[in-house]
């Protein structure tokens, strides 16, 4: 079997209020009716799924070849769907039809150039790629998409050599999400909540393989975010996206990127802002469990945090879930607070 040739990574994310993923769904789930439009080549297909793209990533759509695969990211941190490149057509009034109208949100910068670098999919499936995990192979720091990409051949090789093809990689990543696995995680996050023994700084890089530590880091998010319900410690929002998803994210309060422990007592919810000023070290907690806002009064995000400084953080009602000073104290010793 020959391998895949490319693999390219598409942002259709259904938390951004723009319609891209309404119109995922209409013109690549639903797939559109090619009678209706004269633009559209005879593909001897009832439905047709089709996605363009802006002129921005007309240099990687150039390179788009029949066979090659699509991943579309529709969800925060996973890509949902795969499907295989059937053909490719550069059409400003098909992709003016078919693109410019829907009634909810508003309209997208992109819209308003339109995506006139078209391509038909086939075999379009569901899939729980975890973009992190994928991400992490190809060498990004982000786990999402920033905007439509093909990979590179560094990136490619990346996955390669770590699969033996890039087919494999694709089949692997499939595998490995977490979401297929939804009692190993539940199991994982009564673990997390009813953790009983003194907490370590640092996780185990030896203890656990790469799919257990992803359960477990999946864990510590739904276990955080569950025993400080869905509420952030420092300012008490409770938002959600249109979809019923929480604004707040599990922080790490000694972080991740020094091995900080995925331990309930490590962990903070957080809404968007207060995850940056914790992690950026404008704001950390004392051992009594209060605000502390770095002193920069010249500064506008100082004006935006003030008010917190000395402020009790929203706990969780079980204190065995509370931020511990082993934590909360290196915290303060990063950022020199
Ligand atoms: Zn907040």
């Amino acid at each position: 079997m020959t391998d895949i040739d490319n693999i390219f990574l598409a942002p259709c994310s259904r938390e951004q209020k723009t319609g891209t993923y309404r119109h995922f769904q209409e013109t690549i789930l639903d797939g559109v009716d090619p009678s209706e439009y004269t633009e559209i080549p005879d593909l001897d297909l009832d439905k047709v799924s089709v996605w363009g793209v802006v002129s921005g990533n007309q240099s990687h759509w150039e390179k788009m070849e029949p066979g090659d695969r699509a991943l579309f990211y529709t969800k925060r941190k996973s890509y949902t769907h795969a499907a295989t490149i059937l053909s490719k057509q550069e059409n400003d009034t098909l992709a003016e039809k078919l693109w410019t109208s829907y009634d909810e949100g508003r309209r997208v910068e992109d819209l308003d150039e339109g995506w006139p670098y078209i391509f038909y999919l086939t075999d379009v499936k569901r899939v729980d790629i975890h973009s992190e995990a994928l991400h992490d192979d190809i060498g990004w720091k982000t786990f999402y998409p920033q905007s439509f990409t093909r990979l590179t051949e560094d990136r490619k090789g990346r996955l390669v050599n770590k699969y033996g093809s890039l087919t494999e990689a694709l089949r692997q990543h499939a595998k490995n999400e977490i979401g297929k696995a939804p009692e190993e995680i539940s199991e994982e996050i009564e673990n997390l909540l009813a953790e009983q023994d003194p907490p370590e700084l640092t996780e185990s890089t030896t203890e656990y393989t790469e799919t257990e530590r992803r359960v477990r880091s999946s864990a510590f998010r739904r276990a955080v975010l569950d025993a400080y319900d869905e509420t952030c410690a420092v300012c008490g929002a409770q938002r959600k996206s249109p979809a019923g998803n929480p604004e707040v994210e599990a922080a790490h309060i000694y972080p991740k990127s020094e091995d900080g422990s995925d331990d309930v007592r490590n962990g903070l919810a957080l809404c968007k802002f207060h995850h940056w000023t914790f992690d950026t070290g404008w704001i950390s907690i004392s051992d009594d469990l209060e605000v502390i806002v770095r002193n920069e009064s010249g500064s506008e995000t100082y004006k935006d945090l003030i008010s917190y400084d000395g402020c009790s953080l929203h706990l969780p009602q079980n204190p065995q879930h509370r931020p511990h000073s082993i934590f909360v104290r290196e915290h303060r010793r990063l950022h020199g607070l």
